[in-house]
């Protein structure tokens, strides 16, 4: 009789998960516990995978002999103590399909800048030639490509919900762009416990792979102090010059060293502006350096990259006032870079289910670069209350319409307008698109 694999979850990778399994004998078994979506629902039943919806029947899951979970799934939902009380391994979709694969794996995580690190890494390996694919938290699943394509190469952004659930996987290339608190409700409020998670895009690598990370941070430095690693090195950093592999910036050119070979180009020259995207795009060159591209592909790529959606994305100038989305940013790290690389005087639109946040981090910039807030959410009193008197007006919004009219009555020809909420969107929208969509129809409206 075929092993019995059990999926929690019927979203992108769980139904690849599923499509991977079968391909591979397994008997598969999907099990939601909320409304499958309608694709998901057909794919399933054209391939004749049983599954559940609305439920998790309890005898119809714990008879697996391992379960793969969906990232959104926390641990200790009785559901999953029950399975590990059983000893039946709860694994994510990212550890089965990597079993399947001998393709050469570089994996991105951090707190912020994944996808647009990520993005950024497989244009570059696209323009140079690889056959490559693109994967973890971003566009198709890792395990329904696994499954239905023949990729040499993949770049995969993984979270740590994500990380959380695998064990044997290897990253050939790992990345690290930071570590700044976020989803702690998830770490039982542990900072450690999220580090080391984030920690585990390098578990299981050798000598022959290579760790790519942010020296700057001060997290991933102490971290890394009370680590033997064996793999090569490449750090990234701002503010050190480094002599070995890595990458650094001096006179406002970035430069990049990997086994003496070099590449550098003007700061300047750079498709994404803002400090933070210089980070991104030093860590997707020295990923380019260690696959061996040639300069010219790395400098095209890093030249010509057009920028993620909803990721400080300029969208349009109205009457001389340049819009701003930046929707993705949910906390107030992102948001911090949002506000350093404003070139104008600004009118920041700020707001939305906050995390805990502590807003005086932001107190100094918001001072400098910041014209008016407009507060849009439900409750806006904390954001009112750090910024009086260090912004010289704040105004209190609740609909994306009200926001985008105020930021416009109060900016002046030749300002910027920046939607970066610091906040989740889930109080008045149901996810950052929406709201970063909202924003731009606002913006049209005008
Ligand atoms: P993630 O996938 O980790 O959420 P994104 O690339 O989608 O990261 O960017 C999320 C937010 O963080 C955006 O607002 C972006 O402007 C900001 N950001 C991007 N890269 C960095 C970085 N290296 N450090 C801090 N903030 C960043």
């Amino acid at each position: 009789m075929s092993e019995r694999l059990v999926i929690l979850g019927a979203g992108e990778s769980g139904v690849g998960t599923a499509i991977l399994g079968q391909s591979k004998g397994f008997d598969v078994f999907v099990s939601d516990s909320g409304t499958i979506k309608e694709n998901y629902r057909h794919e399933l039943e054209t391939l004749k995978i049983p599954y559940e919806e609305g439920e998790h029947t309890y005898e119809l899951l714990l008879n697996a002999s391992q379960v793969v979970k969906s990232p959104g799934i926390p641990d200790n939902v009785p559901l999953i103590t029950a399975l590990k009380d059983k000893n039946i391994p709860v694994i994510s979709e990212i550890e089965f399909a990597g079993r399947y694969t001998e393709a050469k794996l570089i994996c991105i995580t951090g707190s912020n800048g994944k996808t647009t690190t990520t993005s950024l890494i497989y244009d570059m390996l696209k323009r140079a030639g690889f056959n490559v694919g693109l994967g973890g938290n971003i566009g198709q699943s890792f395990a329904r490509q696994v499954a239905t394509c023949n990729f040499s190469h993949y770049v995969l952004e993984l979270s740590s919900f994500q990380l959380d659930g695998m064990y044997n996987f290897k990253a050939d290339v790992a990345v690290l762009m930071n570590i700044t608190p976020d989803h702690l409700d998830r770490y039982n409020n542990d900072m450690q416990e999220y580090i080391n998670s984030k920690f585990r895009i390098v578990q299981n690598q050798t000598t022959d792979d290579v760790f790519i990370f942010f020296a700057d941070d001060k997290v991933i430095a102490r971290e890394l102090k009370k680590r033997h690693t064996t793999q090569m090195l490449a750090p990234f950093s701002y503010s050190g010059i480094l002599t070995k592999n890595g990458a650094y910036v001096e006179n406002d050119k970035m430069k990049v060293i990997y086994n003496k070979n070099e590449f550098e180009m003007t700061i300047y020259d750079l498709a994404l502006q803002g400090r933070h995207n210089l980070y991104n795009s030093m860590a997707a060159a020295i990923v380019g350096k260690v696959a061996d591209i040639r300069n010219e592909y790395i400098r095209e790529c890093l030249t010509g990259f057009v920028g993620v959606e909803h990721r400080l994305e300029k969208f349009i100038s109205v009457h001389g006032i340049e819009f701003i989305n930046d929707s993705k940013a949910t906390n107030i790290n992102s948001t911090w870079y949002a506000l350093e690389s404003m070139t104008r005087p600004s009118v920041w639109i700020v707001g939305g289910v906050d995390k805990g946040n502590d807003y005086s981090e932001l107190a100094e910039l918001a001072h400098e670069k910041v014209r008016a807030i407009v507060c849009l959410g439900k409750d806006n009193a904390k954001i009112v209350a750090a910024f009086t008197g260090v912004v010289p007006e704040i105004v209190e919004t609740q609909s994306m319409e009200h926001a985008v009219k105020s930021a416009y009555f109060l900016a002046e020809n030749g300002d910027s307008v920046l939607l970066s909420p610091a906040c989740a969107s889930f109080d008045l929208f149901s996810n950052y698109e929406e709201r970063g969509k909202m924003f731009k129809d606002e913006v049209r409206n005008l």
